[in-house]
Parts: C-alpha cells; sequence; structure tokens
C-alpha cells in the first residue's frame, strides 16, 4: 500500500564525489522535498523539490518547520515558496 505524500523544508546538500564529501553552499535556501511516506521504518525517502531543482534523501538531514519559512520568507527557494503557499498555506 502506498503511503501519504509529506513534504519538508531543507537545504540541498551538494557532494563532492571526488572526495565523498556533502557540503552546503553559504547562499543557500531551503526548499520543500515532497516525498512519499514509508511503512517500512529507515526506508531512505528520496523527495524531489516543488522546483523541480533538488532531490534528496530527506532523513538524512535535518529539516526546519514551515512557521520559519513564513517569518522569513527570504530564507526559502522562490519557486517553492509560492507553490507551497498555492498548495498548503490557507491563511493571508
Ligand atoms: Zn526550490
Amino acid at each position: 500500500m502506498a503511503g501519504a505524500w509529506r513534504g519538508t523544508w531543507q537545504l540541498p546538500v551538494l557532494e563532492r564525489k571526488t572526495i565523498n564529501e556533502q557540503y552546503i553552499k553559504h547562499n543557500a535556501l531551503y526548499h520543500y522535498y515532497e516525498y512519499e511516506e514509508s511503512e517500512e521504518p529507515g526506508i531512505s525517502l528520496l523527495a524531489k523539490s516543488m522546483c523541480g531543482r533538488h532531490m534528496q534523501n530527506v532523513n538524512d538531514f535535518e529539516s526546519i518547520e514551515s512557521g520559519q519559512i513564513l517569518q522569513f520568507p527570504a530564507i526559502a527557494c522562490k519557486k517553492c515558496f509560492e507553490k507551497w503557499k498555492r498548495e498548503f498555506y490557507i491563511g493571508s
């Protein structure tokens, strides 16, 4: 059975393949990643950002609350923020 769709705000984590290191750009923005919830615990959840620019395993990295994005929209990807607001945010 398929799980419910979830989403979370995260910074895109990039990889330097040559030295096998993960990093986040200093000017990175938060993107809204969507994924299908799994009923098996510990499974990696590959999620795609709403803007379509990034993919990552959301259970490997830290998320922030939507409230923080609403308070400081400048820290979020503009495309993700606009789409997220249209789909999920009911308010002024
Ligand atoms: Zn985005």
